[in-house]
């Protein structure tokens, strides 16, 4: 059976067997599903995240399903650089994670993206968080993302499209990650 047929069994994540039947067409058609975590802190930062998703929805083989709202969040890690706009996209895809990392990868740097500090200033940053519920551990490539459950800017906005999507690794569902965050996340909506 191709993995299309399979997004009402138990093995799919449960944000797929919430949706409505239209919603499943794209599963149907598609065949994945991933949550995309888009971040920029350099030029129009709004304007930067607004143009992934457009450069990502404008790829042949994905359709954007969902979008967050637009955050205002704190920096983390080099606190010494501007603040940054963050969302959350949930896409279909018959990509498979590592075609839709190398994709990213190529907005990343047709959008002037150069890799000069870890977790240094960035136009645009596109992180796969989930990838259907697989678990990935690659040279290049960590699904779920390892840093998913401490980044008030990736479950915040990530709770808003996908709420009943349960961790592969933790068995937690997006909102009980939201408040085992806590309060003084440093996010707020634009
Ligand atoms: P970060 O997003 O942690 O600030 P970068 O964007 O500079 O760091 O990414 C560095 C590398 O992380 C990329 O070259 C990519 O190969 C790797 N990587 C590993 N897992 C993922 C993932 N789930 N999503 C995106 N990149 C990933
Ligand atoms: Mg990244």
């Amino acid at each position: 059976m191709s993995r299309g047929f399979l997004y009402n069994t138990s093995g799919w994540p449960h944000v797929l067997t919430s949706r409505l039947p239209c919603d499943q067409h794209y599963t149907f058609i598609m065949g994945n599903i991933a949550f995309i975590g888009i971040g920029s802190n350099v030029g129009d930062k709004i304007r930067n995240c607004g143009q992934a998703t457009d450069e990502i929805s404008r790829c042949k083989e994905i359709t954007v399903v969902a979008q967050s709202s637009l955050y205002r969040t704190e920096p983390i890690g080099y606190t010494q650089q501007d603040w940054f706009i963050n969302c959350v996209i949930e896409i279909g895809t018959s990509l498979t994670a590592y075609e839709l990392l190398n994709i990213l990868g190529d907005i990343e740097l047709s959008m002037g993206r150069r890799r000069i500090l870890k977790w240094g200033p960035r136009i645009i940053d596109l992180d796969i968080l989930f990838f259907n519920n697989e678990i990935i551990r690659c040279e290049g490539l960590t699904i779920p993302h390892p840093e998913v459950q401490d980044r008030a800017f990736v479950l915040i906005p990530l709770c808003e499209i996908a709420r009943d999507y349960v961790h592969p690794l933790l068995k937690k569902s997006i909102a009980q990650l939201v408040t085992d965050l806590g309060s003084g996340t440093g996010i707020e909506k634009v």
